[in-house]
């Protein structure tokens, strides 16, 4: 058979840019420009029934809050804790960065007497160990719950003296007047000062972020809300659902044990311990899941 000089030329181009493409991969070249995760990707955080939840990745992740949020404001404090939890990584934490099977039920405002009491029942009957953040308004009143938090395995965190919002105050105030008290409360009732905390709202300035890391507290806010919180859309299936949807490998999980009714909350939990250990999850304290010193 004779080759005509066109497609032998037609050949040889094909086989250069054969070499080319070899050397020069395009998924390659083009990786460069695609972000590593993107926020609010599927892959870990979205549908439970996507099946990509289960693979394992090998990028880092970028730590985030997984709700989707339905206001401006709080479409601003997902960005803010986002941006936060990038420039301090080694100070402010809103999930565990690995990718092990582990996540953190973590409640706050407590003590009181009456929901933390039903929380710790429910934890107890499942043997689940959780982080409570506690204020220290609340653990004067209450310091036997303090205790019985203590006795039943679980870990504490400060969440301030008062609940302000700390941003509308300097970091060093904010320390000696709302963090360094309840820290001495606490030592009080449990024999040591914990070495991390939460700031009430998860508002916290980047420069008492630098301070308070100065001083031995390392700040932990969430990665996935149960918007236990709000009113409108705190149903017992609501949270449940909300929790199931976003679950990811070491996410934090923001619930509450005081302040209002919590029937809700301590209703949701058996549903969640029990989904969540199906899907294979263990339940973790904050300093255990982040590893960090208890004091
Ligand atoms: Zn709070």
């Amino acid at each position: 058979m004779k080759i005509s000089r066109t497609t032998l030329i037609f050949l040889l181009i094909i086989l250069i840019s054969g070499i080319f493409l070899f050397k020069n991969p395009v998924s390659q070249s083009r990786a460069k420009d695609l972000p590593q995760q993107p926020l609010d990707t599927n892959q870990h955080s979205g549908d439970p029934t996507d099946e990509s939840n289960s693979t394992s990745p090998v990028q880092s992740k970028i730590p985030h809050l997984r709700n989707r949020m339905q206001t401006a404001n709080l479409q601003i404090f997902k960005e803010t804790v986002a941006r936060q939890a990038l420039a301090f990584p080694k100070d402010y934490f809103l999930e565990a960065l690995d990718y092990d099977k582990e996540v953190a039920l973590t409640f706050d405002d407590g003590p009181d007497a009456i929901f933390t009491p039903q929380v710790l029942d429910v934890l107890k009957e499942y043997n689940v160990q959780a982080t409570f953040f506690l204020t220290g308004t609340n653990c004067k009143r209450y310091p036997e719950i303090v205790r019985r938090i203590q006795a039943e395995g679980h870990a504490i965190g400060s969440h301030s003296y008062s609940h302000p919002d700390l941003r509308k105050l300097a970091a060093v105030a904010a320390y000696k007047t709302e963090i360094l008290n309840t820290q001495t409360i606490l030592e009080g009732l449990i024999g040591y000062q914990p070495s991390f905390y939460r700031p009430p709202y998860g508002a916290v300035t980047d420069e008492q972020i630098i301070y308070f890391a100065q001083h031995d507290l390392k700040t932990i806010n969430w990665s996935i809300d149960s918007f236990d919180w709000d009113s409108k859309q705190n149903s017992v299936d609501e949270i449940t659902y909300r929790i199931l949807k976003y679950i990811h490998e070491g996410a934090i999980i923001l619930m509450h044990s005081a302040g209002v009714d919590r029937s809700n909350t301590v209703e949701s939990l058996p549903i969640i311990i029990e989904t969540l250990r199906e899907k294979g999850y263990q339940f973790k304290t904050i300093p255990e899941m982040l590893e960090l010193p208890q004091s």
